[in-house]
Formats: C-alpha cells, structure tokens, sequence
C-alpha cells in the first residue's frame, strides 16, 4: 500500500517544502479512483488544503462529485482545460485529479508546474485505451511522476490479473463512457483473443 513519503531536508534549509506528483494508473474496474480517495481523505484528515478535479467530459455519475464505483465519493470541480486547474488550485496543498486520460496534454506542464510550487499532485487515470493503447498523457504523466502505482483488476473471461479494458461494443472512438454492459476487465491472453474475434468480425 502507498504511504506519503516524507522528503528531510538538512538542517538549514528553511524553505518551503518540495512538491512532487503521484500517478495512479490500470485498466476500468482496477480501483484506481477508490486508491485517489483514499489517498485524498488521508490528507483531508490532516487538514490540509485539498482541491479536486475533473474533466468535463465524464458526466457518469453526478456532476461536481468524484465518485468511484462503490459508492464513495469527495467532491471535485469539473473543468474542461488542464489549464484551469492551475488558477483554481492555486491555494490547495494537495491537488487531486481524476480521469486524467480525457485531459489535454496540458495536463504535463499543468502537473508540473502545480509540484514545482510546493504541492502534492496526485493523478488517477486509465494507462490504456479500448486497444490497448496508451492512454492521452497518461504515459507522459507516468514518466515525470515520483511515484506511479499501477492497480490492477481481475480478468471477467479467466480471473487472472487484468490489465486491459476490453470494450465488449463495436465502436472505433477513444472516449466512449460506459459501464460494465460496456467494457471487461481483461487480461492479456483474453483481451488479445477477445481484438481478434472482432477484428474477424468486421
Ligand atoms: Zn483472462
């Protein structure tokens, strides 16, 4: 399990504390935003200032609430630029963001900059599309991180250890919400069989 890490500084450093971002990344159904709340409610807790944001595309649930799938929620702004979250958060100490697959590129320099100031930046988000591919700046996202944590859920064809999100609906488009009629946790064997059968379907 993730513990916040604790950065010492030596005895005359007196200025203000370093920054840094966190990546939390799987497939659908892996538990990634019930780990951002987790982790969100630990700094809440604390007291400390906390902001959290969303994309505006992502209207599943309910409209200003980050809300996983089991019914924990933490309320969030939902803004449409990554650029936005700079001015709004600039007064937090830890700035929380999820589904940050369907942010602009943006969202690099943005979670940069945001750690860069002091702050605790983290980032939940799919690694991988329907295909398989990386997923808008997530990979980016993953390779300035301090720390990443890949979540995993358990394949629906075989229970092994999923890492993929199968889209069991034929359509070609990248943001295509949904829920478990939708998509499959699969893993790797199931996943690559399951594009196969579609593909021979076409
Ligand atoms: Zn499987």
């Amino acid at each position: 399990m993730f513990i916040e890490p604790h950065f010492s500084r030596k005895g005359e450093d007196k200025g203000p504390k370093t920054g840094w971002i966190e990546v939390i990344c799987g497939s659908m159904f892996s538990g990634k935003t019930e780990e951002l709340i987790r982790r969100l409610n630990r700094t809440l807790i604390a007291r400390q200032q906390v902001e959290i944001f969303k994309p505006i595309v992502d209207k599943r649930y309910h409209e200003s609430d980050v809300v996983s799938h089991n019914e924990n929620k933490i309320r969030s702004t939902p803004v449409q630029f990554a650029n936005d979250i700079l001015l709004l958060a600039s007064h937090s100490e830890v700035v929380g963001i999820d589904e940050a697959q369907f942010f602009d590129n943006q969202l690099v320099e943005v979670c940069t900059k945001l750690a860069n100031s002091g702050k605790r930046v983290i980032v939940a988000g799919l690694d991988m599309d329907f295909a398989g591919e990386p997923f808008g700046a997530m990979p980016a996202l993953m390779a300035i991180a301090e720390f990443v944590t890949k979540v995993h859920a358990i394949c629906m064809v075989c229970g092994d250890v999923a890492s993929y999100s199968f889209r069991l609906a034929q359509s070609k488009e990248q943001i295509l919400l949904g829920e478990t009629q939708e998509y499959e946790a699969r893993c790797r064997r199931c996943f690559t069989k399951g594009l196969k059968e579609q593909n021979a379907n076409v």
